[in-house]
């Protein structure tokens, strides 16, 4: 609980966010800009509140003016979070408030930056119909592209959340049990991530048993826990604001010998996944590495998605570690964003799994920071193939 505290009570460098934002908004020749998706909108102003929009704004003698416009409830939250912007309680639509605010200073149309992939028709839309003077302009993942490198306070953030998980973890194991359902294991490792000092899940909990461990994304049902067979447990904490995320895989009953190889192989590819990442390796390679474990097993065929993903304010956010292309036969038309590089200060996890239908499943999953000489991993729960 201390060091919940700790962090909830420290302040983030949001300043130094919004000049870095501003900086890229200069080069991208925006003078002005609405951010409404709100884990950026709290990346660069500290605002938790489920609705607002920060918009940046530069006058004639070039300087940046930040206002948070948002609603009636989040007034006082607003003025007590918002760093470095003033706040502004819109009557109507925040968004169109925010927009007249940037137009106003402007004689002419004014350009307005907005984040196309948190957008929707509708509301551009209405935009351009209530605001005359608006110009709008899409972009793509500005803010997300900063987000991808945590600075310190982050980390030690994520450090914490993933700690909190682990120890959920250990807890829960003396839950699982045949005939236990996974609703009953899901509902235990909520309460146990609420009461270690979690303010929510990241996502919904899964749990999946038996034959249901082939699902690659198996939410708790109501099926009970088998009396032999993989389960898969995949799940994730928010503290202090960030996402963590963790998989494994437990066996009910001794596995026999094709369930000793399927558990051995995950884990050969996961160990090999973490092993390919370093500063400067692509995103593609670190899939690759995992998948060529198991395409070795002959079960690369049973490993349907891709290797990880970025987490922090969100549980899924860049840099994907996309799918490397099957076989030897690279696309003629390489993958949108697959040469992203991995950088220092990235947080990814790294999740190979294989799922045999009406056989079952296995996936393991850790986050890890990348670092100048490889990376660290932040999960510490052990990998080795725990019999229950
Ligand atoms: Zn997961
Ligand atoms: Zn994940």
């Amino acid at each position: 609980m201390r060091v919940k505290c700790y962090l909830l009570g420290k302040v983030m460098n949001f300043r130094a966010r919004q000049q870095r934002f501003q900086h890229i908004l200069e080069q991208q020749g925006l003078n002005y800009f609405a951010v409404t998706h709100m884990p950026n909108v709290r990346y660069l102003c500290g605002f938790t509140g489920s609705a607002g929009v920060l918009a940046f704004a530069r006058d004639q003698s070039r300087s940046w003016k930040l206002a948070l416009f948002t609603d009636g409830r989040y007034a006082q939250q607003a003025r007590e979070q918002a760093v470095g912007a003033k706040v502004a309680i819109a009557r109507g639509p925040a968004l169109i408030a925010a927009a007249e605010w940037m137009c106003g200073s402007s004689r002419k149309p004014a350009i307005v930056g907005f984040e196309a992939e948190h957008m929707s028709v509708a509301s551009s839309r209405g935009l351009t119909r209530a605001v005359a003077k608006i110009r709008l302009k899409p972009t793509s993942s500005l803010v997300e592209n900063l987000r991808m490198i945590k600075d310190a306070d982050e980390v030690a953030r994520i450090r914490s959340a993933v700690t909190l998980a682990s120890k959920v973890f250990d807890a829960v194991l003396a839950d699982i049990k045949p005939g236990v359902s996974e609703n009953r294991i899901a509902a235990e490792i909520e309460y146990l991530s609420r009461r270690m000092g979690a303010e929510g899940m990241s996502f919904e909990t899964l749990v999946a048993g038996g034959l249901r461990s082939a699902l690659p994304h198996g939410v708790a049902s109501s099926n009970p826990i088998p009396t032999t067979g993989f389960v898969i447990l995949d799940f994730g904490v928010i503290l202090a604001g960030y996402c963590s995320d963790m998989t494994r895989t437990v066996h009910m009953g001794q596995p026999d010998e094709a369930s000793r190889k399927m558990y051995a192989a995950v884990l050969k590819a996961q160990l090999a996944g973490i092993e390919a990442v370093t500063v400067g390796v692509k995103t593609e390679e670190v899939d690759c590495a995992a998948r060529k474990v198991l395409r070795k097993s002959g079960l690369g065929r049973y490993f349907t998605h891709s290797t990880g993903h970025g987490v922090g304010l969100e549980i899924h956010e860049p840099p994907g570690l996309r799918m490397a292309p099957a076989g030897r036969k690279r696309p003629k038309v390489p993958a949108k964003n697959s040469s992203q590089l991995l950088e220092a200060g990235m947080v990814i996890t790294i999740e190979p799994g294989v799922y045999i239908p009406r056989v079952g499943g296995v996936r393991i999953e850790d986050m890890v920071l990348v670092t100048e000489r490889g990376c660290e991993v932040l999960t510490p729960t052990k990998k080795e193939l725990l019999v229950i």
